[in-house]
């Protein structure tokens, strides 16, 4: 087997369990090794440090599959891989009969670049990395034996696939496409996902638990939900009793989605709901112009920062949204606003958000800080997975 052999000093991430091996970290590649190839890794006096895959054009030179020299990466390896990450989802009573549930979180799940997520009986299987895209097949084999699913849509067209010379790739790896797409229900209200079309996987699985929280606060209360691709938190603020909910985001295809969730869900009252196609920042000024005001705002944005760069840019648009969303609210009201930029930090968020209540001229308190869903565990070892945070702020 090829053997990577590190730079002095530089094995001290991988002896933490940190998966990511940086180019700059390595000394030399012994023997050859192609895209997606296991390469034993070794630190520059000869330690061993596990296996990994490497990934010859991307600043992440190396994935470390394993921590442990002498397992053998295979199909078996997979399958252990795959069983273990559906067992521990399974073993949490508030995730085991959720029909919308991430089975595998990449480095947090020990399969670094690997990403599925189930919809009923349909897992959409997405791969960011070359060794990922190397054990395509172990990988799937290994999720039908584990999940029993009728069938396997691989979504392998994130961005990120481009750093690593992968190009895009999309279709059924396993079974055919559904008669009449895919359903799932999450907290009682059914919501179509677009596996094929719609972002990420499809659905913000990440946002269930939330989308809870949304429903607990939203009886009787005027809500503002900005950023609301399908409709997610617009629905469950129906769902509990919402006076009226003003959904916003510019893209037509959501809105369409979005409207055709409410029609999915009879039960709720469509009359309350209305969904605007228009930029959030414009329509939050306009709002403010017009007078309006509201009990609770949503703003779950998109990524501003893909990474730290650009980082001063998006504090700036993070600080704008935050801003106007507390001139919007009601005495008592409440703000829950979210990013989901890797290059934000909490603490750098919490900064923004007080910034931007105190350019509002509001007093605003933490009630909760907020984070993805339990099937995005954070690995301690990696903490570039927790990629999302959220605070419920109340203003006095
Ligand atoms: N909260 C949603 C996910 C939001 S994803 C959920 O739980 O399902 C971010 C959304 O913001 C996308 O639907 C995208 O179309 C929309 N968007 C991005 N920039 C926007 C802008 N400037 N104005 C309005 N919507 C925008």
């Amino acid at each position: 087997m090829p053997e990577l052999i590190l730079n002095p000093g530089k094995e001290r991430s991988a002896m933490r369990r940190h998966p990511w091996i940086f180019a700059g970290a390595v000394a030399h590649l012994k023997g050859r090794a192609r895209l997606g190839d296991t390469v034993e890794v070794f630190a520059h006096d000869g330690r061993p440090l596990g296996r990994a895959a490497f990934s010859p054009h991307s600043q992440i030179r190396a994935r470390l599959w394993t921590f442990d020299a002498a397992e053998t990466v295979d199909h078996a390896f997979f399958k252990r891989r795959v069983a273990a990450a559906v067992a521990a989802r399974a073993a949490l009573p508030e995730l085991a009969n959720q029909e919308g549930l991430r089975l595998i979180h990449g480095e947090s799940d020990g399969l670094p670049g690997v990403i599925a997520d189930r919809y009923g009986e349909t897992v959409v299987l997405q791969l960011n990395s070359a060794g990922a895209e190397k054990w395509r097949d172990a990988l799937v084999a290994a999720l039908v034996q584990a999940t029993g699913c009728a069938r396997i849509f691989e979504r392998s067209d994130s961005d990120v696939r481009g750093l690593e010379g992968l190009q895009a790739r999309t279709g059924f790896l396993h079974g055919e496409a559904p008669e009449g797409g895919v359903v799932i229900e999450e907290h009682g209200l059914r919501l179509e996902v677009d596996i094929a079309g719609g972002h990420k996987t499809g659905f913000y699985l990440d946002q269930r638990e939330n989308r809870r929280l949304v429903r607990e606060l939203s009886a009787g209360r005027s809500v503002l939900n900005g950023f609301c691709y399908t409709g997610g938190f617009s629905l469950q603020a129906l769902a509990g009793g919402a006076a009226q909910v003003l959904s916003i985001d510019s893209s037509g295809p959501a809105l369409e989605s979005a409207r055709r969730n409410l029609a999915l869900n009879p039960q709720l009252d469509g009359a309350r709901a209305e969904w605007r196609d228009a930029d959030v920042f414009e329509e939050l000024r306009a709002l403010k112009k017009s007078g309006a005001r509201f009990d609770l705002i949503v703003l779950d944005p998109p990524k501003f920062a893909p990474s730290a760069a650009h980082a001063a840019r998006a504090a700036r648009a993070y600080k704008d949204i935050n801003l106007l969303g507390f001139r919007l609210l009601n005495p008592g009201g409440l703000l829950m606003t979210y990013s989901c930029s890797g290059g934000i930090g909490l603490e750098l968020f919490q900064k923004i958000v007080a910034g931007a209540a105190g350019d509002a001229g509001v007093d605003a308190r933490i009630l909760r800080r907020l984070s993805a869903a339990p099937d995005h565990p954070v690995a301690l070892a990696f903490p570039e997975g927790e990629y999302l945070k959220g605070l419920l702020c109340q203003v006095v």
